[in-house]
């Protein structure tokens, strides 16, 4: 054996010594990789369980009319869900939970959240009176709304309101040019602002285009000052008024389309407080009509004028009630609720 061919295999011996080390090293590095990776996902799986076990979805059985949205929530939920609905012919969802309704059908929504799914069963169907508010979903919600204002009575009924920690819908004319502080107060507490009408005259029932200048010019005047466009509408003397007959026939039935085509939403009332009878009514009668309902959804009609003093004292205990009751209280902005009288002209 010469000596360049024994340094020859001592050198390969060194090599194959470090080949086998260094795999040694890499097999030693990856199975403690592997295990580490192992506990992580172990880890991760109990957490995404705690969390999993925390969600519910808030509403298992919902039904509603078509055209109306709604939005679903899993509550509970810190991480993103995966919402998808069945059929998409039926009712369709977004990635935000947002439903929209569109034909009569049933159909499921899914929430996925990490591995787990929740389910909600939807029927969309037209409700059977058209005075039904077209959605139930086993929450009782009140709306509490006031017509004709602002006046100074707004600012008292925005402090009761504040102080129960509630909100309302107002749906103002253009009549009180004091009323601009007011109207920009009631969206900073929350409340909702809709259109009534810019001279609440009966006479905006002529035609189309006097019904829609009076809105427009309304609509105008609430952006100016709030800065804000409404797309909630209520008429005077509600969609089943029969004054406008005096002015044109089949006036209400034209309007409402010609609305819901704009892409406003009318609102009536399913409970009326009868604060607009002329006579000034007292406290304990508008209590009693404005509560001990079985409505789970009340939408109760009210004004805010000056005149209307007995509303704002009867106020605090209508308020009571829901409270007592088990009402969720909420504007009429953003919500599938939907009170349609029948139209009578
Ligand atoms: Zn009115």
């Amino acid at each position: 054996m010469s000596l360049k061919s024994g340094k020859m295999k001592i050198a390969i011996i060194i090599v194959v010594v470090a080949l086998i080390a260094g795999m040694c090293g890499v097999f030693a590095y990856n199975s403690n990789q592997k295990k580490k990776a192992e506990v992580a996902a172990k880890k991760e799986a109990a957490r995404e369980k705690k969390l999993e076990a925390k969600a519910s979805m808030q509403v298992t059985n919902l039904t509603i009319a078509p055209g109306r949205e709604y939005t679903m929530k899993l509550d509970g939920t810190e991480a993103k869900v995966k919402w998808s609905t069945d059929d998409d012919k039926i009712a369709s969802i977004n990635s935000k939970g947002v439903l929209t309704s569109k034909a009569e059908g049933s159909t499921k929504v899914t929430a996925q959240y990490f591995k787990k799914k929740f389910i909600a069963n939807v029927t969309v169907k037209q409700p059977v009176r058209p005075t039904d508010v077209g959605v139930d979903d086993g929450i009782k919600e009140v709306f509490l709304t006031f017509d004709d204002g602002p006046s100074v009575n707004t600012a008292k009924i925005l402090d009761i309101l504040k102080q129960n920690g509630v909100v309302g819908t107002f749906f103002v004319t253009a009549q009180n040019p004091k009323s601009k502080d007011l109207m920009k107060r009631i969206l900073k507490e929350g409340s909702a602002i809709g259109a009534h009408s810019y001279t609440h005259e009966y006479s905006i029932y002529q035609s189309e285009q006097t019904y829609f200048d009076d809105l427009n010019k309304l609509e105008d005047y609430i952006k100016s000052v709030t800065g804000k466009t409404t797309k909630i509408v209520r008429f005077p003397g509600g969609s089943s008024n029969t004054i406008s007959r005096h002015y044109a026939t089949g006036i209400m039935k034209t309007i409402a389309a010609d609305l819901e085509r704009k892409g406003y939403k009318y609102y009536d009332w399913n409970i009326s407080s009868g604060d607009a009878a002329g006579k000034l009514q007292p406290v304990d009668a508008l209590v009693r009509n404005a509560t001990g309902t079985k409505h789970e959804k009340a939408i109760i009609l009210m004004h805010d004028t000056q005149v209307k003093t007995t509303t704002v004292e009867a106020l605090p205990q209508i308020i009571k009630w829901y409270k007592d009751n088990g009402y969720k209280f909420s504007t009429l902005e953003n919500t599938a609720v939907q009170s349609h009288q029948n139209i009578n002209n």
